[in-house]
């Protein structure tokens, strides 16, 4: 891919990709206006199944391995310089057949335009042949297609050929097209699609829960569907439209028809969220390293100045100063000349670390959000190849930043699950690909977290990675203590209904009086609800998968997401005969009402994605938390890593058990890291600090490991 292969040889023929499901290569010539530019690892332009689509060169033919006159011809390039290094063709192979998906497919993924809608091929007059009306009209008998695509040009001025085509129909239209631009009557050029903020629509309760109620009934039977959408929009307030289609499978019609009752309202909402920019924190440039944190650094950097691959597996306690292990870790890859990818699972919700980052390596930070508009995140990717950032901050699709003799790949919270993609194919594992790109650029990949997976510790274990061992929080600070809460016998033998345990209660109670800050955590990812027994804490699973069975209200059924098994849900325990067996429906809503309800003094705010639904909401919340300014925070996974502030010295868990019965196989791996991270959040400094877990299930592994820490 280097500059100074150019010219050698003249290939004319190509091998191409395209993202599509087949895995195979096409044969196509490359015209001799292209022979400079088409090389393996360009992106090309070219007719494919009766359309025009991206596709990817992986190889230069001198020869066609194809009958030459049944050869279509390459129709662009929109590369001057291959665009896909040596090293990324190698990773996205690798990527297609570990994951199952075409080349091609791997290949759009580690392209920054993401899809190929987003370049686009304009069409203008050529002004330096005088075209006009008169020109039209000539060519209107012999050509009537080329007049067409003429006209509509000159009387907008300019076009994209996707709309033109769309306006003027189907066949003979792209050599119509290539006709005009011979004649040099029309240009064709291309543009990255520059989208301004990004704008979201909400549906939101118009009405209050209780009157919305009213409704369902009579929705159930003519509209179950919009039912259920109503369902969860009296859970939850307020849904992003194409979520809640999505998981209601309901249509737009049947939202628009609850709009026109009145029942919910529609509205746009910039869905812009950049908290690092406006993170306040003082943040120390030096720091003398802790012993621990110092061993942790001199393995990595051995690796670093060897220039050799090997994976380090962090397992640093909540507090211990990761972060900084990193940041060293950088500067010795800078100081060699060398360049580093750092992976986080989500911009938003690790906005501290891309803070510290950013304000240790300044403009040399590149920083990927999912949310950079196709023209913005197309300059961050020029900047980074052209190496004036050397430092790329991301989620899982930063890891394949084209930055060039890579030193060093960090991936932060490694058993996070936004690592996986789930759609589109290929579903790869960012942290399992930035290990295989290690190996083939040659460097060192740190998997940094409290909680490993159970797949990186067993790699650790049987020392394929390194093990380095943070065990002490820094200054010594001791782990909070957690104190777990039997939510079944607060029924039977308290008597307590409310959400709050006497203990919770009573701790909040505490720490308000000291003047300390608290944070209540409620998982309430998604919809899904289980059935359990607020007696005893059974839960009804699946006899086939073991998962919980989610229940439907509308169709009051309980349904296995794996295997679709359904059943009607009981009307009293299995186990012990209670009757107080039902679904789990509190949100964080709920928790903050009766927070304000039980401490009216308090200041109260909530963190969900209704809360920072609008722009700058995230950072204005975590920042006047910071300040003193809030008491106690209320919030979903978004509060639950990560942070860090000294203040807090009560962390409650209104409900553990929302994480262990998620229908998921990793269902206790993940409630022991989300425990044991939102835990983390608690005692940060020398106040000390506790934290208090309600769960109906006491005994099971998960809750207590996260008990031990
Ligand atoms: P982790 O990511 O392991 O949870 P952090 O990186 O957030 O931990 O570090 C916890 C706190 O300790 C941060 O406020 C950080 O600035 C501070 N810190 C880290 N290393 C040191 C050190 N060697 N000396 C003093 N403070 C440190
Ligand atoms: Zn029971
Ligand atoms: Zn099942």
């Amino acid at each position: 891919m280097r500059a100074s292969q150019r010219g050698d040889s003249v290939s004319r023929y190509a091998l191409v990709v395209f993202p599509v499901p087949a895995d195979k290569p096409y044969c196509y010539r490359v015209p001799s206006g292209l022979v400079d530019k088409v090389r393996r690892g360009s992106r090309v332009i070219a007719p494919f199944g009766g359309r025009y689509l991206e596709g990817y060169v992986i190889e230069e033919l001198e020869k066609p391995n194809f009958p030459e006159e049944e050869l279509k011809e390459i129709y662009d390039c929109l590369d001057e310089e291959p665009f896909f290094s040596d090293e990324m063709l190698e990773l996205t192979r690798w990527m297609a057949d570990r994951y199952i998906s075409s080349w091609g497919e791997a290949l759009r993924c580690a392209d920054p335009y993401g899809v190929r809608a987003m370049v686009r091929r304009i069409v203008s007059i050529n002004r330096e042949a005088g075209v006009d009306r008169g020109t039209v009209e000539s060519l209107r008998e012999r050509a009537p297609r080329q007049a067409a695509i003429l006209e509509m040009v000159l009387s907008k001025g300019r076009a994209s050929v996707a709309a033109l085509r769309r306006e003027l129909g189907g066949s003979g239209f792209y050599s119509a097209l290539s006709a005009l631009e011979r004649k040099r009557l029309v240009t064709i050029s291309h543009a990255v699609r520059k989208s301004g903020p990004k704008k979201v629509s909400y549906v939101t309760l118009a009405v209050s829960p209780e009157e919305a109620e009213g409704y369902l009934e009579e929705l159930e039977r003519r509209a179950p569907k919009a039912a259920r959408a109503l369902e969860m929009l009296i859970e939850e307030g307020s849904i992003p439209l194409s979520e809640l289609l999505n998981r209601c499978d309901a249509s737009r019609s049947s939202i628009s028809a609850l709009e026109r009752r009145g029942i919910v309202r529609l509205e746009r909402v910039e869905e812009v969220r950049e908290p690092d920019e406006r993170w306040e924190e003082e943040y120390p440039s030096e720091v003398e390293l802790t012993d621990e944190q110092r061993a942790a650094f001199e393995a990595i950097a051995g690796a670093i100045r060897a220039g050799r691959h090997e994976v380090f597996l962090i397992h640093g306690v909540t507090g211990s100063g990761k972060t900084e292990v990193y940041m060293r870790a950088v500067e010795e890859v800078l100081k060699r000349g060398k360049g580093a990818i750092v992976l986080v699972p989500e911009i938003s919700l690790t906005p501290q670390t891309v803070a510290r980052f950013a304000s240790r390596f300044g403009d040399r930070i590149a920083i990927l959000h999912s949310r950079l508009s196709p023209g913005e995140r197309f300059d961050q990717w020029r900047m980074i190849k052209e190496g004036r950032a050397r430092i790329v901050v991301g989620p899982r699709s930063a890891v394949f930043a084209p930055v060039e003799d890579l030193g060093l790949i960090v991936v932060d919270e490694e058993h996070e699950t936004s690592y996986k993609q789930i759609d589109p194919p290929p579903r790869y594992h960012a942290r399992d690909v930035a290990i295989k790109r290690g190996e083939i650029a040659g460097c060192p990949v740190v998997l940094g977290t409290a909680t490993p997976s159970l797949e990186s510790y067993y790699m650790a274990q049987i020392g394929r990675y390194k093990l380095l061992k943070l065990t002490r929080r820094i200054h010594d600070i001791e782990l909070p203590p957690v104190e777990i809460v039997d939510m079944r016998e607060e029924l039977t033998v308290k008597r307590n209904r409310s959400i709050f345990s006497y203990r919770l209660r009573r701790r909040i109670s505490e720490a308000l009086k000291a003047g300390h800050q608290v944070m209540l955590f409620l998982n309430r990812r998604g919809y899904s609800t289980y059935v359990f027994c607020r007696e005893c804490g059974y839960v009804e699973r699946c006899e086939n998968c073991s998962v919980s069975l989610t229940y439907h209200r509308d169709r009051d059924v309980m349904i296995c997401h794996h295997c679709g098994l359904e059943k009607p849900p009981p009307r009293w325990c299995p186990r012990c005969k209670s009757p107080y067996i039902r679904h789990f429906g509190i949100g964080t809503q709920q928790v903050e009402r009766e927070v304000k309800r039980l401490f009216p003094k308090a200041r109260v705010a909530r963190m969900d994605t209704d809360a920072v639904a609008t722009k700058g909401a995230h950072s204005r919340i975590l920042n006047a938390f910071r300040r003193g300014e809030i008491d106690v925070l209320v919030g979903t996974q978004m509060i639950a890593k990560g942070l860090d502030f000294p203040n807090v010295t009560l962390v409650g868990v209104v409900n553990a058990d929302l994480a262990l019965n998620l229908p998921d196989f990793r269902a206790g791996e993940r409630a022991f890291n989300l425990l044991t991270q939102v835990a983390g959040r608690s005692g940060r400094s020398r106040k000390g600090g506790r934290v208090v877990v309600q769960t109906y299930a006491p005994e099971h592994y998960a809750i207590l490991s996260a008990k031990d820490h």
